[in-house]
């Protein structure tokens, strides 16, 4: 990115800085990442939900029982969504199935595919129940959810795991599931309390998403003390403003949707604005909202933002208001109220 502050146009704001950081990590010119010309066309799709600086990802693997008592209780009483890659076809879990089904119910605890048995596959074949078992008793931890829905996906590590990736890929497609991306954790890559926090600092830094990944936590294997823990749940917290702390399906969805998006402006006058906000993704599979930033005349104080059936009022700052849409979800349209 070669514009520096300086060379920016004189009507750039900070929103326009922003606009500009984000072109760096976009992965198809996004029209957002030009400067807005006109209040008319100055529609930006926010890089982050919620206009924030960086994503973050909890993971929480093998269904270890430490978890249930460690990290839940503390997720839902800070209200940070956590990953669980569970394996749902082993004693193990059959042992706790009564507490991963309660625990299933917070909007803390998203549930992911680590496989039904862990030990691995030899061949495709045998992928085929190891994602199809685990998927089944997944989605009957939540019978509400329609058809089809994404869910995450962990391979099993410590195990074989024989198949190409575009097998692998293949599969995961035709079960509705995302792969996680790369990931690190304590007490293997991070030594401490310390090390664990500043991959937080790392995502806020580079503005972009991490993810780590836990095991044992206060007990089973591979532990972490609780305290390192606590102490990244707290960093968490005092971020918050800061870092989108979410599930894989919806960082996927977001990142999806965004890498796509369009943003058309159908017509604009003093008064009001409205706007086509359209992207490539399957709908019935990509419904996360995306996050916008329109600006919009100077003398506006507040604006009402109104898509389908949802009307919402959000105030005006900085000349833009800032607002969420879901792609492809009808016309939106922005009114100026008092
Ligand atoms: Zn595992």
């Amino acid at each position: 990115m070669k514009f520096t502050r300086t060379s920016l146009p004189s009507a750039a704001s900070s929103l326009a800085l922003t606009v500009l950081s984000l072109g760096l990590f976009s992965t198809q010119p996004l029209r957002a990442a030009e400067p807005a010309a006109s209040a008319n066309e100055g529609t930006q799709i926010l890089k982050w939900k919620d206009g924030k600086k960086a994503a973050f990802m909890l993971g929480f693997d093998d269904s270890a029982p430490s978890q249930l008592q460690n990290v839940v209780p503390e997720l839902e009483k800070r209200k940070i969504i956590g990953n669980f890659y569970l394996v749902t076809g082993n004693g193990l879990y059959a042992a706790l199935k009564r507490r991963w089904e309660a625990a299933a119910k917070s909007p803390y605890v998203v549930v992911a595919n680590h496989t039904f048995t862990h030990k691995g596959v030899n061949n495709a074949e045998e992928m085929e129940p190891e994602l199809a078992k685990c998927n089944e008793v997944l989605d009957a931890l939540h019978p509400e959810r329609k058809q089809p829905h994404l869910l995450g996906f962990g391979k099993p590590g410590g195990v074989p795991w024989k198949v190409t990736p575009e097998e692998q890929r293949v599969a995961l497609e035709k079960h509705h599931l995302v792969d996680r991306p790369p990931f690190a954790g304590p007490p293997i890559n991070y030594k401490s309390a310390a090390e664990t926090i500043a991959v937080v600092d790392a995502a806020i830094a580079k503005g972009e998403m991490r993810q780590l990944v836990f095991h044992g936590v206060g007990g089973d294997w591979l532990v972490t003390p609780v305290e390192w823990f606590t102490a990244l749940l707290d960093k968490l917290e005092a971020v918050k403003d800061q870092v989108w702390v979410t599930d894989v399906v919806s960082w996927h969805q977001y990142v999806t949707e965004r890498s796509s998006a369009e943003i058309k402006t159908l017509k604009a006058d003093k008064d009001s604005i409205s706007l086509e906000l359209t992207c490539k993704a399957d709908p019935a599979l990509y419904d996360l909202p995306l996050t916008l930033s329109t600006k919009v005349p100077a003398d506006w104080k507040n604006c009402i933002v109104t898509q389908g059936a949802n009307s919402i009022t959000v105030a005006v700052h900085e000349g833009a208001v800032q607002y969420d849409e879901l792609p492809g979800g009808g016309t939106i349209l922005l009114k100026r109220a008092e």
